[in-house]
């Protein structure tokens, strides 16, 4: 069956039997299972194996012999160079389905729970434009698709998204599929000015060149957020670039740009100029019943917010369904971020104790709080595993209902531990990795049973998934 090229052999007519792993399709010959990317479960193809590890073994399609029928052409001109939407040629209700086996897989095989039917996976809203934040790069090594055949030298300037696994290659965006307008006119926009005014882009491999990231943020109230992010500080082209953004889209209510001349690409670091507008947009969500009044948050230029709202506020929903609260609970919000679940929930609750390393998340939360009128949440800076001791159980009182939503990673198996001891009557674990959900809740089958488990897509056209697991103390 498997002929040899190179060190690596190829596997013909071998079909492609699941789709998940990492957003790679899966292939099984034998025993081995092999992962390769932009298969589709059902196509019959022949693979060229490209790496192998203890655990697994990775490839790459290179004949088809049958497409599935599962298929679909992808929508994106930029798909299969572009990291961004690795799902396109599977139809959204498939990669729902897939997203849902993947939660399902791995409670059970990783997990080894024993689990409830899943409730339905909770599918986004909008399956386009779904995204409130992308950062676009600069770069002076486009990636060629086509050279030019007239012996000019190529134009290498681009402004897009990084190719997977190479840092420094930038395919060029026109169209992005991901944020609602203006995004992709800003960005073309800005693109068109600096090139007809020979701005430099930079170069990532020599740290030159002026022009660095564009940051768009997008709300649902119709705020607009743009950062520009330059490498020097040239006074001139920095101000006439602004201008220029400034007066061709008067719908931005907040400009900024930021001169950052460090190797590395954060500038929470960094001092951010507000150009024009207010510091800050606002995202509103609406309440959980309907006369409560709308929940307002404050978002500055390196505040984490969930990147689809609507589906955030699907998910909130569920959390708060799932901890049925009725007024009277201590409840615990662990990583909280920038507290927008502890807010959320606030007025369904006697209290909520939010808890996140990072500081400047603390600081968003609790002015929001205040921006909402909320007085019974209160944020704590630090890491989980050192905040939650007995000391802070004892004076912030033992909660009724933990609320976590710890990062890919999952959390350590100390917090998981201290969770056990704490006992409270329930936990609502949301997760953005189902396979550290199952490893973490593993570990806590003695005291708590699985009651109900809820996914929900917040990223369309990639393998991302958020699960929603309800665990009842026993
Ligand atoms: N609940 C938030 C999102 C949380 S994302 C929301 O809905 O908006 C996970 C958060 O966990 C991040 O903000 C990250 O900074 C925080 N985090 C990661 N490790 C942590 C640790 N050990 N202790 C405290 N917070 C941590």
């Amino acid at each position: 069956m498997a002929s040899s090229r190179k060190k690596h052999p190829i596997y013909k007519e071998v079909e492609i039997i699941d789709a998940g792993a990492e957003g790679k399709a899966v292939a099984k010959v034998d025993d081995l299972v092999i992962f390769v990317p932009y298969g589709a479960p059902g196509d019959i193809v022949d693979i060229q194996i490209t790496k192998k590890k203890r655990a697994y073994i990775e490839g790459r399609i290179v004949h088809y012999h049958e497409y599935s029928t599962k298929r679909t052409d992808p929508f994106c001109e930029h798909f299969g160079l572009c990291g961004g939407c690795k799902w396109q040629h599977l139809p959204y209700k498939e990669q729902l389905f897939y997203k849902q086996k993947q939660v399902e897989d791995n409670l059970t095989r990783i997990g080894k729970l024993d689990i409830p039917k899943l409730l339905p996976i909770i599918a986004s809203v909008d399956a386009r434009y779904y995204r409130n934040k992308l950062e676009f790069t600069f770069s002076n090594r486009k990636w060629l698709i086509d050279k030019p055949t007239d012996g000019r030298p190529p134009q290498m300037n681009a402004l897009g998204f990084h190719i997977p696994g190479l840092f420094d290659r930038i395919v060029d965006i026109d169209h992005c599929y991901l944020q609602p307008d203006p995004s992709n006119d800003i960005r073309l926009e800005i693109k068109k000015f600096a090139l007809e005014n020979d701005y430099s882009f930079y170069d990532v491999r020599k740290w030159s060149g002026l022009l660095r990231n564009v940051i768009i943020r997008t709300t649902t109230t119709g705020d607009l957020m743009v950062i520009v992010v330059f490498h020097v500080k040239d006074a001139n082209k920095i101000n006439a670039l602004m201008d220029f953004v400034a007066g061709r889209f008067p719908e931005i209510t907040s400009l900024m740009f930021v001169v950052n001349p460090k190797k590395n690409d954060t500038i929470f670091d960094l001092d951010i100029q507000l150009f024009k507008g207010k510091p800050y947009i606002v995202e509103q969500m609406p309440p959980y019943r309907k006369d409560d009044k709308d929940l307002k948050f404050k978002i500055g230029p390196v505040s984490f917010f969930q990147t689809n709202t609507l589906q955030a506020i699907q998910l909130y929903r569920v959390a708060l369904d799932f901890a049925n609260l009725s007024g009277n609970e201590i409840v615990y919000d662990l990583y909280s971020g920038t507290g927008t679940i502890a807010n959320y929930i606030a007025g369904h609750a006697f209290r909520v104790v939010g808890v996140e390393s990072i500081t400047s998340a603390i600081d968003d939360a609790r002015e929001n709080a205040v921006f909402n009128n909320i007085n019974n949440t209160s944020f704590f800076a630090g890491d989980i595993v050192k905040v939650l001791s007995d000391d802070f159980i004892n004076e912030n009182g033992r909660p009724d209902v933990i609320i976590t939503d710890p990062p890919r990673a999952g959390m350590h198996p100390k917090v998981v531990q201290q969770m056990c001891s704490i006992a409270p009557d329930r936990i609502v674990y949301i997760s953005c990795n189902p396979a550290t959900q199952a490893r973490d809740i593993a570990m806590m089958t003695e005291n708590y049973l699985i009651e109900k488990i809820q996914p929900v897509d917040m990223f369309p056209h990639t393998h991302h998934v958020e699960n929603v697991c309800l665990l009842k103390k026993k």
